[in-house]
């Protein structure tokens, strides 16, 4: 077999000649803040490396090998990806469904192998970076030759969503948490444990309270409160996906969706990052919450790391249904986001998907009150509103994604 490279697909490009091939992909896709460019939301969906395998499978190709760009490596280094892989993965029985996993065998390889992969091209890995992110790459065969074998062994289980109601009108916002994480793997410090404390079980909590918070209104809004606990959120969006395609009401009454995934429990917020609002009628609810608390609103400091595609809340956007996930921002009380960023890389590189993602009683509980109070008035604010949440005239998500 051949090795063709591939990167920056485009909306609608079609992938040539990858017949038989194993296709070398970089993950990710080009973005800039050039407003010409690649915009940065097409670039989320085509980031998306799970809608990469699909599209490489039907040009033919036989598996796939994801390179990170460096930079990109730092914050999601090769070992993360090897722990991961050593964890079970899950489809759902409706094997060739949406949301059912990977289309082709796909491999991880760490960036500072590309050069040698390279060696029959003349070309340097850092160039197939650099052009990589400034969508100037075309695909090249590399010309060499490869085998993969892989084999697994399947077995048959059953992983339930968790879903709750509170009734009122016929259309509903719909909150999510996946109530999932990583169970029993490799040992790190001789815990084998993966607790999850804060991936996710603090998003199930602030889900909880939300929830409360609606039942304890005086008055119900008029849209209907539906709160779901997700399963399998850590293979892929698999319990998510799966209620977006088969919903416990119909999917066109569902009109927005609030996703609380890891919430902040090391610092006071001062500023919220909104991943999505910016694509939807959901700006004007994410205002009217801050407004309310005092907070403010951040750009995502970090898009190169496509966190709106990463999570729950994605499977919503696929069906076209405005999505929102908001987090806190790095910002600390003097307005410097320096010790609030290095707190965060550090949680990354020593607890993220780790078994010392446990309980800590040293958690700020009062911040991570404060993230889910912005929540609530959000989903609050969706449930009131006279008018269906819509994509912003012209959105990619919208135009991409949007129902008929
Ligand atoms: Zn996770």
């Amino acid at each position: 077999m051949g090795g063709d490279a591939k990167a920056g697909l485009q909306p609608g490009h079609h992938v040539p000649g990858l017949k038989g091939k194993i296709a070398v992909v970089i993950y990710g896709a080009p973005r800039s803040d050039r407003p010409d460019f690649f915009p940065t939301a097409a670039s989320a969906v085509y980031s998306d490396t799970l809608e990469k395998s699909r599209r490489l499978a039907a040009a033919g190709a036989v598996a796939m090998v994801v390179v990170f760009n460096p930079a990109l490596e730092k914050h999601l280094p090769f070992s993360f990806s090897a722990r991961q892989a050593a964890f079970e993965s899950m489809v759902w029985k409706e094997g060739t469904a949406p949301g059912s996993g990977y289309a082709l065998p796909g491999v991880r390889m760490p960036s500072a192998m590309l050069q040698r992969l390279l060696a029959k091209t003349g070309r340097s890995a850092e160039r197939i970076f650099s052009d990589g992110l400034a969508g100037k790459l075309k695909p090249f065969p590399l010309g060499m030759k490869a085998h993969l074998r892989t084999s697994y062994a399947v077995r048959e289980f059953t992983s339930e969503n968790a879903v709750g109601i509170l009734r009122s009108g016929p259309q509903s916002v719909v909150i999510t948490a996946h109530l999932d994480h990583l169970g029993i793997g490799a040992p790190i410090n001789g815990d084998t444990i993966y607790n999850g404390a804060v991936d996710n079980a603090t998003g199930v909590s602030s889900a909880i309270e939300v929830a409360r918070a609606f039942a304890a209104l005086p008055k119900r809004p008029p849209r209907s409160i539906l709160v779901v606990g997700v399963t399998g959120e850590e293979k892929g969006l698999q319990g998510s996906e799966y209620f977006a395609h088969h919903p416990t009401v119909s999917i066109d009454s569902i009109v927005a969706n609030v996703n609380i995934d890891v919430v902040n429990t090391w610092w006071r917020p001062y500023d919220i990052v909104a991943e999505g609002a910016e694509h939807s009628s959901i700006q004007r609810d994410v205002d009217a919450a801050l407004k309310v608390l005092g907070l403010k609103q951040s750009p995502d400091p970090e898009p190169e790391q496509v966190f709106f595609i990463r999570s729950d809340q994605y499977s919503f956007v696929k069906q076209g249904i405005p999505s929102v996930h908001a987090s806190s921002g790095w910002q600390g009380a003097n307005g410097d986001s320096e010790k609030n960023k290095a707190t965060a890389d550090w949680w990354t590189r020593n607890r993220y998907h780790q078994p010392s993602d446990e309980w800590d009683p040293k958690g700020d509980y009062e911040a991570m009150a404060v993230e889910t109070r912005v929540d609530f008035l959000v989903a609050l604010s969706l449930a009131l509103d006279p008018d269906r949440p819509r994509w912003n005239d012209g959105d990619v998500f919208g135009k991409i994604f949007a129902r008929r």
